[in-house]
């Protein structure tokens, strides 16, 4: 491979088109280039105003608190369901894709009764049908929603389900994880009653942090409920109001991390340029596949600009793994498709890349079918 045919992100590794981690700015990991005691007081002061920020992002009042927890998104989604659900609570699930799917999944482990709500995974949730739902079934104290379905790259309707779900009384959990820092959400006004997410997606930071913005009611009221010690959201955060500190050894570099992505985004305009950014990324990316020849599997209007997925080609020399290792050979890294449906591969738009890299992708598509002699890349 000639160097000039491989591209590579400014700190000199291959651009990750994926959902997270995704590429992250030089600062970003430069700012994990320190030890941080974990009780020192700059710590402590630094992950106070890291907490506040996002519970900032997420549209949160005085009434909000950021709980952080180690791990990947999944364990900030364990420890909202674990830490809200009552033991002899019911929770509907609203499912069109593998996310949403994994909240049932963790309900079973947890032993928490849930009731599934599932639409294809091209379509939306539906919230009259989510209303429907609810009015026929009393027992249902909980719901809970994906708002960008990762899996395909959906945008689902949060504002009006959270509309349906505050006039049942029913208290509303989000997975907002690959939406939080650039789709709009606004926790306070949706009286949302937590909402789960990490810093590595579209807050652009490094992965091992997660958290949930919650409701302080409805975390004084999630007594007992918690499953597990190290998941339990409750205990964290009066620890965290106590002395300022994490219960046990906090994810410092992600910490430090966090800051500095928190910074990026301030300076680049907040989520709204951010999302705007993004939108443009996605743009460029589906218009120049189109042109390729390529069809994305949602309908434009369904799109989130997080994620798009792609029929996989129809030509009989397809093969998805050629496809991955020539891109990365090129310098770029994609993700193969989760559609239990459809044949698909998915590029994402998020990170620390613009416009230019998108468009330095679509050569590396156009050169690699040439070498791959793929012809026919409709699905
Ligand atoms: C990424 C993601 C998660 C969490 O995945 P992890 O691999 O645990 O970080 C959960 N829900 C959605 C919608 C996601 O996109």
């Amino acid at each position: 491979m000639p160097e000039d045919s491989v591209h590579r992100s400014a700190s000199g590794d291959p651009v990750l088109l994926t959902p997270g981690p995704l590429t992250t700015s030089v600062a970003v990991k430069q700012a994990m280039q320190h030890d941080a005691g974990s009780r020192d007081p700059a710590f402590i002061e630094m992950n106070r105003r890291v907490r506040e920020r996002l519970v900032g992002i997420a549209g949160g009042s005085e009434r909000h608190l950021c709980v952080p927890v180690q791990g990947s998104g999944t364990f900030a989604v364990e420890a909202m369901l674990g830490s809200l659900l009552p033991r002899n609570g019911r929770l509907l699930n609203l499912v069109n894709g593998a996310y949403g799917r994994r909240i049932s999944t963790i309900c079973d482990y947890l032993g928490r009764e849930r009731v599934e709500l599932t639409f294809p995974e091209d379509r939306p949730v539906d919230p009259a049908q989510v209303a429907a739902a609810l009015a026929a079934d009393a027992g249902i104290t909980h719901v809970a929603l994906v708002h960008c379905e990762t899996t395909s790259g959906i945008a689902n309707p949060l504002t009006a389900v959270a509309d349906v779900v505050r006039a049942a009384g029913r208290a509303l959990l989000v997975d907002a994880m690959s939406s939080f820092g650039a789709l709009p959400i606004d926790a306070d006004v949706l009286g949302l009653a937590a909402v789960a997410a990490s810093a590595n997606k579209c807050l652009q930071g490094a992965p091992g942090l997660a958290f949930c913005i919650v409701d302080e009611a409805v975390l004084s009221a999630a007594d007992g409920n918690a499953h597990s010690l190290c998941l339990d959201l409750q205990a964290q955060a009066r620890a965290m109001a106590g002395n300022g500190q994490w219960r046990f050894t906090p994810p410092t570099h992600c910490v430090l991390a966090l800051a500095e992505a928190l910074d990026e985004l301030q300076a680049e305009g907040g989520p709204p340029a951010r999302e705007a950014r993004y939108r443009n990324n996605c743009r460029v990316l589906v218009e120049g596949m189109r042109a390729l020849g390529f069809r994305p599997v949602l309908e434009p209007a369904l799109q989130a600009p997080i994620i798009v997925t792609f029929h996989q080609p129809r030509d009989p020399g397809w093969d998805f793994t050629r496809f991955y290792n020539a891109l990365a050979a090129r310098g770029f890294l994609i993700y193969p498709g989760k559609l239990t449906e459809a044949a698909s591969f998915r590029v994402g738009c998020i990170g620390a890349i613009d416009a230019t890299v998108i468009t330095a992708f679509l050569d590396a598509v156009r050169a690699v079918l040439d070498e791959l002699q793929i012809h026919d890349t409709g699905p």
